[in-house]
């Protein structure tokens, strides 16, 4: 009798431990729909399996909005990412006659977050998730893509640089003074939507040392001097003690999520505490959340961070 329970009890044990690994196998990506709209071909290098891979537009953009944006975003918020991830990304297709990825010429974009465009697999973007939302979600990001179908930003009727960053710290940055050059629909504006990410602010420890080492001088030359703020206080130009470089390039040297960045120096360290996340130039992501949590619309946030634009429909080739 006392063997036949254990028995019982063992056969239990077994198909608890197993069978949700069975379910969760056999429901995860394979049997979730696909992207039904924006058909178009478009070529991806996959940076994590390093091959070249074509895919429908609307999937590939299925798999950046999954990338790109917490699908626990509000849905306008993934909404915009669709758009603006669709206009980034016809704006460098051969199909359209433009020039591809740069670094691979064979592909229109690569999934290299810090080049192009992040992007996942379903499978991998629905593995991420808890399983009873993995369904909800997947749905949640097709509906993003297929309720902006088409849809792109233009400005003087050409597809924009649709740039865009995680959280910009209160105000976003114009072109010119983060990179070089000025473009007319991206501007500074405030952002009073982000002040809720998780990114907002971080403050990080380097020996003085290590300092010097990263921005590539001796530890005698170091003397940091911030030539130019923007008004919004992000670094444009620095002078490390060596030479002159701009903020984008002082940031990524140090490995700061920002290059809005004060700093305390003490005797073997610096502490330099950031705001923002990202170049701080176009669509802030965590200020499209904000935004959208507050009823504004998908055209709405476009609006607010691309100065100037329109949302209209594209056909590839035009
Ligand atoms: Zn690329
Ligand atoms: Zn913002």
């Amino acid at each position: 009798m006392l063997k036949k329970i254990g028995l019982v009890l063992l056969v239990m044990l077994v198909l608890l431990l197993v069978l949700p690994a069975i379910i969760v196998k056999s429901c995860s990506g394979k049997i979730l729909p696909d992207v039904k709209v924006d058909p178009y071909e478009v070529s991806v290098w996959n940076h994590k399996t390093q091959e070249l891979t074509t895919m429908p537009l609307g999937e590939y953009l299925g798999g950046v909005v999954a990338a790109e944006m917490p699908v626990q975003f509000h849905l306008e918020a993934l909404k915009a990412q669709a758009v603006v991830a669709r206009t980034y990304t016809i704006a460098k297709m051969r199909a359209n006659g433009k020039g591809g990825c740069d670094r691979h010429p064979e592909a229109d974009i690569c999934t290299d977050h810090t080049h192009c465009q992040a992007w996942t697999s379903k499978e991998d973007a629905v593995a991420n998730w808890p399983f009873f939302r993995q369904r909800s979600y997947w749905r949640k990001i097709i509906q993003a893509v297929s309720e902006t179908q088409d849809q792109v930003i233009t400005y003087q009727g050409k597809l924009i640089d649709a740039v865009y960053h995680s959280t910009c710290g209160g105000s976003t940055e114009n072109s010119e003074e983060v990179w070089s050059n000025q473009v007319s629909y991206l501007r500074s504006v405030q952002c009073e939507f982000c002040s809720s990410s998780p990114r907002y602010t971080e403050t990080v420890q380097l020996s003085v040392a290590r300092v010097a080492e990263k921005l590539g001088v001796s530890t005698a030359e170091l003397n940091i001097n911030v030539l130019e703020r923007t008004a919004s206080g992000r670094i444009i130009k620095v002078n490390t003690g060596k030479e002159i470089i701009r903020g984008l390039e002082f940031r990524s040297r140090l490995g700061l999520r920002s290059s809005k960045v004060s700093w305390l120096q003490e005797e073997t360290d610096y502490s330099f505490t950031t705001v923002g996340y990202g170049h701080a130039v176009g669509m802030c992501q965590y200020g499209a959340d904000g935004m959208a949590r507050q009823g504004y619309t998908v055209l709405e946030i476009v609006d607010k961070y691309y100065t100037g634009v329109q949302v209209t429909t594209v056909q590839i080739g035009e």
